[in-house]
């Protein structure tokens, strides 16, 4: 018996953990191996773009785990790495070193990468993606109080960046397209909110921009020195690092004969359309029965509880993943939590005052709770994500006036 996992990220490690640890009889005893296409060992992503950008976070701490465990757990590690093919029919996995290895399951988690941005000038220094390690080394040098940051693309990543550039007090300019700032993953008001705490920490913030291209000394290996706009205007720029969403790593399943559908198309388990692999995290289209539709979730949580599944069926103790999704952002001293991805919102209550820096709204369709927003408020967050939860499950009403009442303390909405 041998378990193949494609790439190292939270998805890998996770399902690595479970797999050993078992449940409840004994974890998988077969061989295990881990690869990794970065040279490094799994690692956390989340502080990349807060603590460790900042530079208050070393190196050392971002590892999820340390070599002893993968030593101690008989995991053969594959680093710096890339697994080119799968056959499902031979049930083996090629490597870019020739190397072929047989399994019995496969897991993918290959994650995902940055969008590209795709527009003249691109190929200039100090132009950054923000996605792993090396990344924030090559950026952080620029990171220097005075020097002007134009950040495309006003999501968690761009947002995140800004807030430790505008900390270290550089000039930051984050441009972006849509008309308002986490229009992806947020609600209006919480738009509005981060749109005023980057104000007041200095931070221009442009929506429904329009960039076209970059500016800089076109000699080899020039750096850039602005950002063009469609109305032929150029924004200053000593460093620019996009954060323009990201395309999920799927193209080793699609060429596998996988099913693939904005994610590879997995059930419960986490089992793809071959019964002997699985695949994990963002790069995964799984469904959710508590919410009662298929999603593809880039979060950790999501890594995490999927490696939990997978694992969970490969030992033959199978525990579905239907949860409801969350997630966090840190900007400033402002920590924001999210949970539940409601579909349709019909109805929403604030607990708390929405001019201040601590508030939580509660969205519901029809009467269930299905999203909660917490700014610096851990407990009306969790609270909050079990309320949704057993208000999907129809176990418990979730009573708006008890929600805003800030004389109820969250706990004793779930008694
Ligand atoms: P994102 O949340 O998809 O946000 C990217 C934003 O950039 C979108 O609003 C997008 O608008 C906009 N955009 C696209 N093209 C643009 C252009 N040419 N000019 C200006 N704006 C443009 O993705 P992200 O911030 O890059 O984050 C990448 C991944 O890291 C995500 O999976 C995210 O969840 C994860 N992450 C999570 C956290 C966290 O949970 N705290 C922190 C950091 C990163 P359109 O939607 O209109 O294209």
């Amino acid at each position: 018996m041998s378990i193949v996992v494609i790439g190292a990220g939270q998805a890998a490690l996770q399902t690595i953990m479970s797999l050993r640890q078992g449940f409840g009889s004994g974890g998988y005893e077969g061989d295990i191996t881990l690869i990794g296409e970065e040279a490094f060992l799994p690692y956390q992503r989340p502080p990349l773009s807060k603590a460790y950008l900042s530079g208050k976070m070393e190196r050392d701490r971002l590892f999820l785990k340390p070599d002893e465990f993968y030593t101690d757990n008989n995991v053969a590690l594959k680093l710096d790495t890339c697994a080119e093919s799968l056959d499902a029919a031979a049930k083996s996995v090629t490597l870019n070193n020739g190397e072929t290895l047989a399994y019995e399951y496969a897991v993918i988690a290959t994650g995902s990468r940055p969008r590209l941005l795709d527009v003249p000038g691109r190929q200039l220094a100090n132009i950054f993606d923000l996605r792993g390690v090396a990344d924030i080394d090559a950026m952080q040098p620029h990171f220097v109080e005075g020097k002007k940051l134009v950040v495309i693309g006003g999501g968690y990543i761009g947002l995140e960046a800004a807030a430790v550039a505008a900390s270290m007090g550089m000039s930051v300019h984050v441009l972006e397209a849509a008309p308002r700032l986490l229009a992806r993953v947020a609600e209006p008001e919480i738009s509005e909110f981060y749109t005023r705490i980057h104000q007041e920490h200095g931070v221009t913030l442009v929506t429904e921009s329009q960039m076209t291209g970059f500016v800089g000394d076109e000699t080899q290996g020039g750096a850039v020195r602005g950002v063009e706009m469609a109305d032929g205007s150029i924004i200053d720029a000593d460093i620019v690092i996009t954060g323009i969403g990201i395309l999920p790593n799927v193209e080793i399943a699609e060429a596998a004969g996988l099913s693939v559908e904005n994610g590879i198309v997995v059930n419960e388990l986490g089992q793809t359309s071959d019964a002997h692999i699985f695949a994990a995290g963002d790069c995964t289209s799984h469904p959710n029965d508590l919410l009662g539709r298929t999603m593809r979730l880039e979060s950790v949580p999501n890594a995490i509880e999927q490696g939990k599944a997978v694992a969970s069926a490969i030992c033959g103790a199978p525990k579905p993943y239907h949860q409801v999704p969350w997630f966090w952002s840190d900007q400033y001293d402002v920590k924001l939590q999210i949970a539940g991805v409601p579909n349709k919102i019909d109805s929403k209550v604030l607990r708390g005052d929405d001019s201040t820096n601590s508030f939580a709204w509660f969205y519901f369709t029809g009467d269930k709770l299905t999203g909660v927003t917490a700014i610096n408020r851990p407990a009306e967050f969790m609270a909050g994500r079990m309320l949704i939860e057993k208000s999907l499950k129809g176990e418990l009403a979730a009573d708006p006036r008890k929600l805003v009442d800030e004389g109820i303390k969250p706990k004793e909405w779930l008694a």
